[in-house]
């Protein structure tokens, strides 16, 4: 973080820094495209100056990721003193009008692949103001950012530490995504807890395997640019092949979601000793499988291998657990614990009442800290409901279940509610619901995650009932509201939905069924077999 006692904070000070002490070195690698940090401090410079009058809301969306573009309009908007709003290339038309209207942008950063999206209603969405990677097809009014008057590096504006660094959206249970408020401080407190351990160098090329929408982005770019090491952005074509990505490009840290691992795994390509440059090995977002992470040790002999566990309501993560031998493992779920606390974390064990459960019990997963958001955009009472007063403290309620072992160590045992991860995506299974509901025109409809392997979502199923239907044109058109990744892949018509005892549709008994259902190979049977 750029602190400073007269000039105050901003997120971009370090990258400011960074410039002056290592201007050539290459901060961001894009395929063949590479900046230095001279050239992003001069683009984010030349970016601020131009946002800087027009910041009302102050807040900046990016309509691009994975690209040198992604990276100049987040620095730019940081540079300026806004906060920085990425918005999903995923997201259809009606999502994203949606929002922008939500958010009332000051301005839009759009790549080539985030000009494609802007159709007539996201341009009548959208800020009067956009600026464009150079490679963009032409949008009428815009900027480039090539063309921006270049007058040299200028300091990045100071801002008070409440000031919010960015918006991060994540599924929301009501229809649309929620927005998760971070501010500079929490984002400072992050970056200095992380720093202790992830001891980036000027020597890190580091693999970025996510969007910028995912906030893991925000550990690998921030970590990056204060240490003055190089970004490597993976495309979707490297997310196929990282074993290639990761070796041409002589990776030394690598971060995903264990999802990746799998994939690998199950394509026969995570070979022993595959990965000799890689010394840190990061895996976050969902349970962690054993026989998974060992074998990505084998593969990555010189890397210390970590599990990092945290919502991004909390900035990223909060608790760690390094990869030991014997691994530290979740009795009966043959996952990797996921460690201790940060310093600055209070974590407590929660039963229904927010009563701490006694040590070996399960109880939802509390976290205190200076890392936690301020809440949700524009959601005062989901805020309110997640993020509590309990005892004079504010403590954000994870929905996560969790249990302290006799060493202080904690355990991730599942969640309390419906979220789920879905190949890294985080899904509310009820925002999907409401979606297939709208759409079937019915409100007899449910959703479950399945299958299961290893504890983790392979897909999800939608079942609608008293109603025969086409299951095709029923995606399809839930594709016109919901990004793909939320479409159910499978739409059964059913005669009706299991109730559990307390009336509510029992996800559990529609997944047992489909259980039943793959082992005989038999389409034709139907859920009301399930039926109680
Ligand atoms: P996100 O906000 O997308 O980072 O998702 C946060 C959620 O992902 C947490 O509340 C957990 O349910 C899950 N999660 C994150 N890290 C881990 C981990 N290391 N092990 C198990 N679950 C995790």
């Amino acid at each position: 973080m750029g602190r400073d006692s007269e000039t105050g904070w901003n997120i971009a000070g370090p990258l400011f820094q960074t410039a002056q002490t290592v201007p050539d070195h290459p901060a961001v690698v894009v395929g063949k495209a590479t900046l230095s940090y001279a050239e992003l401090a001069r683009s984010a410079s030349a970016l601020a100056r131009v946002l800087r009058p027009r910041l009302v809301t102050r807040r900046v969306g990016i309509l691009a990721t994975r690209s040198l573009a992604a990276y100049q309009g987040i620095a730019g908007a940081a540079w300026a003193g806004a906060t920085y709003v990425p918005l999903n290339l995923k997201w259809p038309a009606e999502r994203l009008v949606a929002l922008m209207k939500e958010l009332a942008l000051d301005a839009l950063v759009v790549d080539r692949n985030g000009a494609r999206l802007l159709d007539r209603a996201v341009l009548e969405a959208a800020p009067k103001l956009i600026i464009a990677s150079d490679d963009a097809a032409a949008v009428p009014g815009a900027l480039r950012i090539g063309e921006l008057e270049d007058r040299g590096i200028e300091a990045p504006a100071p801002m008070p530490a409440e000031h919010s660094a960015y918006i991060m959206f994540t599924s929301g249970s009501t229809g649309l995504p929620k927005g998760v408020v971070v501010s500079c401080g929490s984002l400072a407190a992050y970056l200095h807890e992380t720093r202790k351990w992830a001891g980036f160098t000027t020597a890190d090329r580091v693999a970025e395997a996510h969007d910028v929408t995912f906030d893991l982005s925000v550990h690998n770019m921030f970590l990056a640019f204060e240490a003055g090491a190089t970004l490597h952005i993976m495309s979707t074509l490297d997310m196929m092949a990282p074993q290639r990505f990761v070796r041409s490009n002589e990776i030394t840290a690598w971060m995903s979601v264990p999802t990746i691992v799998a994939m690998m795994r199950a394509n026969g390509l995570l070979k022993d000793g595959l990965f000799p440059s890689l010394r840190l090995s990061v895996f976050c977002g969902e349970p962690l499988p054993i026989p998974a992470v060992e074998a990505w040790a084998r593969a990555a002999p010189n890397s210390v291998v970590e599990n990092i566990y945290g919502p991004t309501e909390c900035t990223v993560v909060c608790m760690r657990q390094r990869l030991t031998d014997p691994p530290v493992a979740t009795p009966k779920r043959n996952i990797l614990a996921i460690g201790r606390p940060y310093d600055n974390f209070r974590v407590a064990l929660f039963d229904g009442d927010q009563k701490p459960v006694p040590r070996g019990e399960i109880g939802e997963i509390a976290l205190s800290s200076a890392q936690l958001s301020d809440g949700y955009f524009g959601k005062p009472e989901l805020t309110a409901d997640r993020f509590r007063m309990i005892n004079g403290e504010r403590w954000y309620l994870t929905g996560d279940l969790g249990v302290e072992d006799e060493n202080g160590v904690f355990h991730h045992m599942g969640r309390a509610d419906n979220q789920i991860k879905l190949k890294g995506n985080r899904i509310e299974l009820e925002e999907v619901e409401m979606h297939l509901r709208r759409t079937a025109g019915t409100d007899l409809a449910s959703v479950v995650a399945w299958p299961i392997v290893d504890g983790s979502a392979q897909g999800l199923v939608a079942f609608i009932a008293g109603k025969d239907g086409d299951g095709a044109a029923l995606q399809q058109a839930m594709m016109q509201s919901l990004p793909r990744y939320m479409v159910p892949q499978r739409v059964v018509f059913a005669e009706r939905l299991p109730q559990n005892a307390n009336g509510k549709t029992d996800r559990r008994a529609l997944a047992a069924w489909l259980d039943t259902d793959s082992a005989k190979g038999d389409a034709e049977t139907s859920p009301q077999a399930v039926v109680a």
